[in-house]
């Protein structure tokens, strides 16, 4: 299946302009199989999420972008994350211990919001985005060469503010799955790949 594990919907991310109504739409539009939803600091749009999800019959998966003390952290399959900033090793050990799944985001974008070396330091991470959407492709090389260094699942993904940077970045799984728990143990259980929207559908990369 292919999915856009990052991205922002304008009622729960003031720095959005896209409603999910369009981020499904265009999702269906490219082909991708689900979505998931990556508030900054909010998992407000579930139960919308859910309802909308079952009527357009697609999946999407809510999860949050948490801003660690260290840097952004994408994580799905916890129920709550802390109301403060923490140590990004103490967010981690959370999801672990909620048996989730957490990713470094754009963890070397020049906006100071990425883990940059501390995703040596850190224990219990899965993933890192080496196809980040808001990242420029210097910043997402040399998150790959870390994600290979370290052993962890490379992530793609938009990280989408506007429309037209929906499903520019994606990530590959084997199997195709419709609900979040089925999405993270597959996340856990299966080797992932970036793919590139090429203008008409998607190359799955391992290197860019
Ligand atoms: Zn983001």
């Amino acid at each position: 299946m292919l999915v856009d594990m990052h991205l922002h919907e304008k009622r729960f991310s003031t720095d959005s302009f896209i409603s999910l109504e369009e981020i499904v739409e265009i999702a269906k539009g490219k082909g991708l199989d689900a979505v998931c939803i990556t508030d900054h600091d909010s998992m407000e749009l579930r139960d919308f999420a859910a309802a909308y999800s079952k009527k357009v019959n697609f999946p999407i998966f809510v999860g949050v972008e948490y801003f660690s003390l260290q840097g952004d952290i994408t994580a799905w399959g916890i129920d709550s994350f802390p109301d403060a900033r923490i140590d990004a090793q103490d967010f981690i050990d959370q999801v672990n211990r909620a048996g989730g799944f957490c990713v470094s985001c754009h963890p070397f974008r020049n906006n100071k919001r990425g883990l940059e070396d501390n995703l040596r330091r850190v224990k219990g991470l899965h993933g890192v985005e080496v196809l980040n959407g808001s990242a420029d492709m210097e910043a997402n090389r040399t998150a790959l060469r870390y994600c290979r260094e370290l052993g962890m699942k490379a992530i793609g993904a938009s990280d989408a503010h506007t429309t037209g940077q929906v499903g520019k970045y994606v990530t590959w799984l084997p199997e195709k799955v419709t609900t979040l728990p089925d999405f993270v143990d597959q996340l856990h259980a299966c080797h992932t790949r970036p793919a590139i929207w090429n203008g008409s559908g998607y190359d799955v990369v391992d290197f860019f």
